[in-house]
Formats: C-alpha cells, sequence, structure tokens
C-alpha cells in the first residue's frame, strides 16, 4: 500500500513516519509513506499558498490551485486512482472500522489543511472525502494524516508481528481489550491476577475474554451496548433457525447468575420469579447482559412462573 501526504510541513510529517513500528514497516517494504509539500506546486511567485477569505473574517484560506496541482502529481505516481481523504474537523469521526476499510486500498492521499481550512470549490473537484479525529480543532491536518497513516500501517501485513497484534485490541471486534500486566509479579503491593501466572492457558482466555467485557461495560458504556445488542440480534437470528418464533415477539430480558444459569440449562429449574404473560418469550442473560437461553412462560403462580426452554445453544460456555 502505499500513502502520499500533501501538507505545507512535510519534514514534520517525515519525523514522525520514519520513526519506531511504522519507520521499520517502510524500511521493510511492507508499505510506502511519501510527504510532498503543496507549497512546491504553487503558481504564485511568492511561494504563497494562502489568501484572505472572500466575505471577510479572520484568517486565511489555503487556495486551489496548489493543492489541486500537488495531487494531481501525486495520483500520477499511481497505478489504481487513489482516495483522497481531507483531514477535516467536520469529516466522518476516525473508527478502527474505518481504518480497516481504508488499510484495505492500495493508495490514499491525505490532504492536511491549514489556517481556516482549504478551498472549498478544490475539495469539491477532488471529490474528497473527510475524516475527523474527534470533535476539536487543530491548528493543522498533519496530526491528523500522522495518525490514521499509524493506525493504517499497524494493519499492513508483515508490520506486526502476526495478526493477533492488532485482532485482539480495543475496538477491533467492538469491545475495549482486557488489563495488561509484566514483570514483576508483585509491584508496590499489587499482585497480577493469579490467573496469569496459572499457565492454563483455556483460563487465561476465559478471564481475558470476561474482563475485556467488563472492561468495556465500565469505560465505554456506549460500546458495551451496541455489542449487546449485536449479540442479540445474532442470538434472536439463531434462534429463528430452529424455533417458530412469532415475527413480532417481544424478548423480555432477564440477568441471572451463572450458578442459576447452570440450573437452567440442566433442567433443575422450572420456574422464575419474574413477571410476564404466558405464552411471552424471555432471553435469559448473565449478569453481564450476554444472552444464553430463551424461555417461554407457559403457566403464572402467585410469585412465579412457569417455563419451557425453548433455545439453548451447543456453544454455550455454562
Ligand atoms: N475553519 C475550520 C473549521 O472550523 O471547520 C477549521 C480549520 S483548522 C484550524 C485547520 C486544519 O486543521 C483543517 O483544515 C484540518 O485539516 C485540520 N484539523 C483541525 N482539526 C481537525 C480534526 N479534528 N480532524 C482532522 N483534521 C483537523
Amino acid at each position: 500500500m502505499r500513502i502520499d501526504i500533501a501538507t505545507l510541513f512535510p519534514e514534520m510529517c517525515e519525523r514522525v513516519f520514519n520513526e519506531s513500528i511504522v519507520g521499520r514497516g517502510i524500511k521493510n517494504g511492507f508499505i510506502e509513506i511519501y510527504a510532498h509539500n503543496i507549497r512546491s506546486y504553487t503558481e504564485n511567485k511568492h511561494r504563497n499558498v494562502d489568501d484572505k477569505a472572500f466575505g471577510g473574517g479572520t484568517g486565511m484560506v489555503m487556495q486551489a490551485q496548489p493543492i489541486y496541482d500537488c495531487i494531481k502529481a501525486i495520483s500520477a505516481q499511481h497505478k489504481f486512482p487513489p482516495r483522497v481523504i481531507y483531514l477535516s474537523p467536520q469529516g466522518e469521526t476516525l473508527t478502527q472500522n474505518k481504518v480497516r476499510e481504508l488499510a484495505k486500498e492500495s493508495g490514499l492521499i491525505l490532504l492536511c489543511g491549514h489556517y481556516e481550512g482549504v478551498d472549498e470549490r478544490v475539495l469539491e473537484e477532488l471529490n474528497a472525502e473527510e475524516i475527523s479525529v474527534g470533535d476539536y480543532v487543530l491548528t493543522g491536518g498533519e496530526l491528523p494524516a500522522l495518525i490514521l497513516t499509524d493506525a493504517i500501517t499497524r494493519l499492513q501485513p508483515g508490520v506486526l508481528p502476526n495478526e493477533d497484534a492488532y485482532s485482539i485490541e480495543s475496538h477491533f471486534g467492538g469491545l475495549l481489550e482486557y488489563p495488561q500486566y509484566s514483570r514483576p509479579e508483585v509491584w508496590r503491593g499489587r499482585k497480577v491476577p493469579e490467573i496469569l501466572l496459572s499457565g492454563d492457558h483455556k483460563q487465561v482466555m476465559e478471564w481475558r475474554e470476561k474482563m475485556s467485557l467488563e472492561v468495556t461495560k465500565r469505560k465505554r458504556p456506549d460500546l458495551y451496548e451496541a455489542h449487546i445488542n449485536r449479540l442479540t440480534e445474532r442470538f434472536i437470528v439463531d434462534l429463528r433457525s430452529v424455533a417458530e418464533v412469532p415475527d413480532d415477539t417481544e424478548f423480555a430480558k432477564i440477568p441471572l447468575s451463572e450458578e442459576d444459569l447452570r440450573l437452567v440449562k440442566r433442567g433443575k429449574v422450572r420456574c422464575l420469579e419474574i413477571d410476564g404473560d404466558i405464552g411471552s418469550y424471555a432471553i435469559l442473560t448473565d449478569f453481564l447482559g450476554i444472552p444464553k437461553f430463551v424461555i417461554v412462560i407457559t403457566k403464572k403462580l402467585e410469585h412465579f412462573v412457569q417455563f419451557r426452554l425453548v433455545y439453548k445453544p451447543r456453544n454455550n460456555s455454562l
């Protein structure tokens, strides 16, 4: 893959992308990254690239001509027409999903604005997409372009030791990563969780999965809710593939302890202290909200309902 950064400060970009993992990725031929000085393309005899905004107001605007010529010259060096991305606080907010999408391209041109931004007409002419690194305003597009370049580079085959190095990290699968620890085992009286020293790979994996859910729930409830909704939707699709459930069914969600869920699974519990009409469906979840089983209420008693288990996925970890 090739990334070109069109900027007024190419040295600032080069200093960053030639360092560390990205720099090694370039040296080892896993990615090509170049910075181009937009100023080199100006037709202005004073080498200016900006002018006052029509309509007045403070601040200068980057002019269309040098940007257009710079990007056309870079495009001509690509085998396939590259996507042009203008880093802008008005753009789509960058996410790991967007990074994954862009990492599959063969080439990208990143345009860095400065001052009040760039002449709107050049963005239209270049059909530029806009990407933001967050809802705040920086002085220039270089840092955002470097953020995007870094995030894309680490997904290029060969840059990191293996796919695990990024596929289990925060945001890749919609969750945050579990906590990490290194030597020593005890530091200022704080111990590394025992399970990580056990050498039991399966238990370590289960602990990490659980911690990843807990950390996401605590730090990013928005991501957690989206994750649970995705799981629940998938769960209902799987349920419908094995059981006849009316299309307009609404599913109540009942959280139960692992102990109770195990009893339900083994058929040791036939009543639950919940509310619901006869014939209504409910998804039994664990305390983290992960769907485990589906029941239908068959009888109402004074404080309990009786139920029938209608869906018990085989891959259930209980
Ligand atoms: N006048 C512009 C506005 O209000 O939308 C802001 C211009 S900003 C001071 C200068 C340049 O920094 C922009 O052209 C853009 O390239 C870059 N920039 C600033 N904040 C950014 C952000 N959150 N994401 C991406 N680029 C940003």
